[in-house]
């Protein structure tokens, strides 16, 4: 398959390596759609990410597809299901995770290679964190689900509430202050 490969310091090859083989619990996804995020920018411009990829590596991490092949004991997923599988899976063991603060996870599991005709999702991402695509969403809307999470997390921990027009909506930001 064709895919983008990341070298190092703005070291990025358009390379064609092995599609990769799926072992169990894994999915095999056929890339339909990937994004560029920050992140990818961060990583391109500095060569590395301490905990998300160390080059050579297949790179990108955001996108939706359709799946190709299920590894054995795969049971949610099937062949042609339009699928969005999320860049990370936290370990649901350490003292964050059993607090519920699975973004500060200690044993963050990361994927990355949403830059190639296929992608292979770890066992814990496919268990944890892919999602079905309903059929009114497209790829392209698909593929920001974890960059959206990150924004809907991060609105909800502020506790801000949407402004209105209405009389009613005096009272929101008493009721801000007042929980505080
Ligand atoms: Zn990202
Ligand atoms: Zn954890």
């Amino acid at each position: 398959m064709t895919a983008a490969v990341l070298y190092g310091k703005e070291d990025l090859k358009i390379e064609r390596v092995p599609i990769p083989r799926v072992e169990k619990g894994e999915v095999l996804v056929k890339v339909q759609v990937a994004l560029t995020c920050g992140t990818d920018l961060k990583v391109y411009q500095r060569g590395y990410h301490a905990r998300m990829i160390v080059p050579p590596a297949l790179f990108g991490h955001e996108l939706a597809g359709v799946v190709e092949e299920v590894g054995e004991g795969v049971l949610s997923f099937k062949k042609g299901m339009k699928v969005v599988a999320l860049n990370s899976a936290p370990c649901q063991m350490c003292f964050y995770c059993s607090k519920h603060q699975e973004n500060l996870c200690e044993d963050l599991l990361f994927n990355n290679g949403a830059y190639a005709e296929y992608i292979r999702v770890p066992r814990r991402i496919v268990e944890a964190n892919m999602l079905i695509i309903p059929p009114n969403v497209s790829f392209e809307d698909a593929a920001m689900t974890e960059p959206l999470a990150c924004v809907l997390r991060g609105l909800h921990e502020t506790g801000v509430e949407s402004a209105t027009p209405s009389p009613s909506s005096a009272a929101v930001p008493s009721d801000l202050c007042s929980s505080r």
